[in-house]
């Protein structure tokens, strides 16, 4: 009996897809109402450097003389606090999760 339960099992994950996928090969779905990165639109953006001093984890620096903004994606938690601070509108959550990234450098927009 326990043999013909466990050959039914066998047989039900071979033909079933893997409840896992091969991130980030493909890319992972986005949940609704999901915090995946932080995006930032530079058109509008005056370097007033408000998102790099409300920064709560300092991911963000903002060089006003040399109109250079960026952000380090291994310390930003996403939560969202420069975007209320930005007086521009500069800066959005995307559902998204970003490219994984594998170094620590300064991601510079
Ligand atoms: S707060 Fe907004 S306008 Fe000011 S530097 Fe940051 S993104 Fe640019
Ligand atoms: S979302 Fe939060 S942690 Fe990320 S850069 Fe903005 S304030 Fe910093």
């Amino acid at each position: 009996m326990a043999y013909f339960e466990m050959s039914r099992l066998a047989l039900k994950w071979a033909l079933t897809k893997p409840p896992t996928s091969h991130y980030p090969f493909e890319p992972r779905h986005a949940l609704a109402g999901s915090r995946g990165h932080l995006i930032f639109t530079k058109d509008n953006c005056v370097y007033c450097t408000v998102c790099a001093k409300k920064c709560p984890t300092g991911a963000l620096t903002v060089n006003r003389a040399q109109k250079k903004w960026a952000i380090d994606r291994l310390l930003c938690i996403t939560c969202g606090y420069c975007i209320d601070a930005c007086p521009k509108k500069c800066l959005a959550l995307g559902t998204a999760h970003a490219t994984p990234t594998v170094t620590k450098d300064l991601e510079f927009c």
